[in-house]
């Protein structure tokens, strides 16, 4: 039996690429689009791939109760994916979320909610395979060179900053890393901001520019050496493979599960 998937943001630059990959896999159905501003029509016609039989809905409630479903793909905004969340998680809808922006509290409340109500959920900041490895090196890395900085790079329409994928690579680092605040202590920022936002005393720098997708670099200084490990998504098809390996996995889970990392084998 295939796995009934709705997507919210069906029209956007991630979620269209998501329409198609389900569309296309014999394993998965395509039932509907959430739009925030589309209702009706056919969602492959308006993503360019010719009828399709699912139209778009303008409300996410309705979409999830009016069909049978089994996975919410949220790839939408910062400031509608948790309302969405939760009225997935409540109407008993696995959400796999790739929609970047929320916070730790608005994580550990989703975590709640959907143990609460024994609905699986992923949110995957990242879900290209590659950029999984690069976050593993990473940490790997970090226990040996502790002097770190993280580049972040992303095209000019994104709205956080910094990426959840830098965030995550963060975290990891922050989990084995000897914690202390780098560079010189009398270091003086001529410009603000020009040192980037720091974490744990290690700084994030984040880059806006038209032309670029998602990329990130991570920077280990030692003494007389360095380390670069550098991850480049360089379209979005990139992210696909991941979304449809969570599409699956969340079939099976009871809770929440936050990074791409931990359902990969
Ligand atoms: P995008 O092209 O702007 O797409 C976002 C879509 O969401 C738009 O079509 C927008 O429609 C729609 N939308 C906004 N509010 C909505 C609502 N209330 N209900 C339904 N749809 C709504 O952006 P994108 O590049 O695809 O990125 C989408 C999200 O995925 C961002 O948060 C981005 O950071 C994240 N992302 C994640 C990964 C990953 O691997 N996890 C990779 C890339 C991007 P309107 O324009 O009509 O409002």
């Amino acid at each position: 039996m295939s796995i009934k998937v709705v997507v919210a943001g069906a029209k956007g630059k991630m979620g269209s690429e998501a329409v198609k990959m389900i569309h296309q896999d014999e394993n998965l159905a395509f039932v509907a689009g959430v739009d925030s501003k589309l209702s009706g029509g056919d969602v492959g016609e308006t993503i360019g791939i010719g009828p399709i039989g699912a139209p778009f809905y303008h409300d996410l409630e309705q979409a999830l109760s009016e069909n049978e479903v089994d996975v919410l793909v949220d790839l939408t905004t910062p400031a509608v994916v948790k309302e969405h969340m939760i009225t997935a998680i409540q109407l008993g809808v696995r959400p796999v979320v790739g929609t970047t922006g929320l916070s730790p509290e608005d994580i550990e409340e989703l975590d709640k909610l959907s143990k609460e109500r024994n609905v699986g959920a992923i949110i995957a900041p990242n879900f290209a395979i590659g950029a999984i490895l690069m976050m593993k090196f990473a940490q790997q890395a970090a226990k040996y060179m502790s002097d770190v900085e993280i580049i972040e790079m992303h095209h000019d329409q994104k709205l956080d900053a910094p990426s959840g994928t830098a965030i995550k690579t963060a975290e990891l680092i922050g989990e084995v890393r000897e914690e202390h605040k780098q560079g010189h202590p009398e270091e003086k920022e001529e410009l603000d901001g020009a040192r980037g936002a720091f974490y744990q005393g290690f700084p994030i720098h984040s880059v806006r520019l038209p032309g670029l997708v998602a990329h990130q670099q991570v920077m280990f200084g030692g003494e007389g050496q360095s380390l670069t490990i550098r991850h480049d998504s360089i379209n979005r098809t990139s992210f696909m493979p991941g979304v449809q390996l969570a599409i699956n996995k969340v079939m099976t889970l009871h809770g929440l599960v936050y990074g791409l990392d931990k359902i990969m084998d």
